[in-house]
């Protein structure tokens, strides 16, 4: 029987999950098909999930805690980040995990060795990245606009800061995390805190993906290596899809993902 994968959010339309995912599917002859669903109501996602014969699925703004707090089993770092974005349906249960933390340590593996980070934000996608990095051994430091959402880090022993209290370091690379440039021109910190950062740095990421935002077009302008969060994408859903199809994706599969992701032709 064809097996059911799904997105849920809210908005959804926008999504390029489905051909990301679809293409995987197609690429190993998978008998299965991913679909959109905008949903409402968080409360009710595992119901919806179960009630619609889901095999799996994945869940994105403003969805991701409402689906922890409903899964009967969550697995790995997701414990801690207390937010997921990957349903599958095992034995009955609804199995959750976070694939963002581990698709982004996956995206930034092109940079090399990285010791030192400084995180600007301190949202859902801050919390993943951060225990993701702190994991790994690697140092990270958070930095945001507000102190409101600074306690989750705190608890977790990660120095964090708000722009009005911050003494910077020297970090080898600036990851933005904050939906400043992703429908706007803003920077997610002033240019004269941002600028002597970016220019002591080696990299600089940004989660937003398919365009140079201002933060990728200052730091570029600082002689930083520059990558969009394009790769973070593919590789939450590589992860994402292998628990679908319980396969593992290689290379060739991968590469037929990211096509699909690009909205281009796979076979
Ligand atoms: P949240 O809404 O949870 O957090 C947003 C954060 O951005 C907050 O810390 C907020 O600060 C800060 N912020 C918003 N606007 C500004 C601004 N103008 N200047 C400075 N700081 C600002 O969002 P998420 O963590 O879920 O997502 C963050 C970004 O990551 C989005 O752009 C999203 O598209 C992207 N993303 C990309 C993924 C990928 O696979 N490539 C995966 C997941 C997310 P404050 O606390 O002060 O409000």
């Amino acid at each position: 029987m064809t097996k059911k994968f799904v997105i849920f959010g809210n908005p959804v339309e926008h999504s390029k999950s489905p051909q990301m995912q679809n293409a995987g599917l197609k690429y190993i002859n998978f008998d299965g098909i991913y679909e959109k669903h905008h949903l409402i109501d968080g409360n009710i996602i595992k119901n919806i999930f179960l009630e619609n014969n889901y095999s799996g699925a994945n869940i994105t703004v403003p969805h991701k805690e409402f689906a922890y707090e409903n899964a009967d089993i969550v697995e790995g770092i997701a414990k801690e980040i207390k937010a997921v974005n990957t349903y599958i349906l095992k034995d009955g249960k609804v199995v959750a995990y976070n694939t963002d933390a581990p698709g982004f340590l996956k995206a930034i593996e092109s940079f090399g060795k990285v010791k030192n980070v400084l995180l600007l934000g301190a949202g859902g996608t801050a919390k993943a990245i951060s225990l993701a990095l702190k994991e790994k051994g690697i140092r990270v430091t958070v930095l945001n606009r507000s102190e409101g959402k600074l306690e989750f880090f705190k608890n977790h022993n990660i120095p964090s800061f708000s722009w009005e209290n911050f003494k910077p370091d020297i970090y080898d690379l600036v990851v933005n995390s904050t939906s400043a440039g992703l429908k706007d021109d803003y920077l997610p910190a002033p240019k004269e805190l941002l600028e002597p950062i970016l220019k002591n740095a080696s990299f600089a990421f940004d989660c937003v993906y398919g365009k140079i935002t201002p933060f990728l077009a200052l730091a570029r302008e600082n002689n930083c290596e520059i990558k969009d969060g394009e790769d973070m994408l593919l590789h939450q859903g590589v992860l994402a899809f292998e628990y679908f199809t319980n396969t593992k994706a290689d290379n060739k599969v991968i590469e037929a993902m990211r096509k699909g992701l690009r909205g281009e032709k796979i076979l």
